[in-house]
């Protein structure tokens, strides 16, 4: 079992538009909530991105809702009203390091 199986703690700062997620290990991921929408891999984004236009990253782009997929990760609705992307705990992990 790896420390991001899965996080302790999830916690939506709607202010700073910050998704903060503490895993197992105690290390704290923070991530703005437009580069989670702009890491969106559902099947439009994906497509999107095949043809050379990445899912926007509006800076003002918030969180607007937050649903478990089993205990597999997120599926993320958006303001904008994009809510097809499921985040793994892997996946949410990577972008942490990508950041
Ligand atoms: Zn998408």
């Amino acid at each position: 079992m790896t420390p991001f199986d899965f996080p302790q703690a999830i916690v939506d700062h709607q202010g700073s538009g910050v998704l903060e997620l503490t895993w197992q290990d105690g290390s704290v991921s923070r991530l703005p909530h437009a580069v989670l929408r702009a890491s969106c891999r559902c099947a439009g984004c994906e497509q999107a991105r095949r043809h050379g236009a990445p899912p926007q990253s509006a800076g003002d782009v918030r969180i607007a809702g937050i649903v478990p997929v089993g205990d597999k990760g997120l599926n993320l609705a958006f303001s904008d009203g994009h809510a097809r992307g499921i985040y793994p705990w892997p996946y949410l992990h990577d972008i942490t390091q990508s950041l």
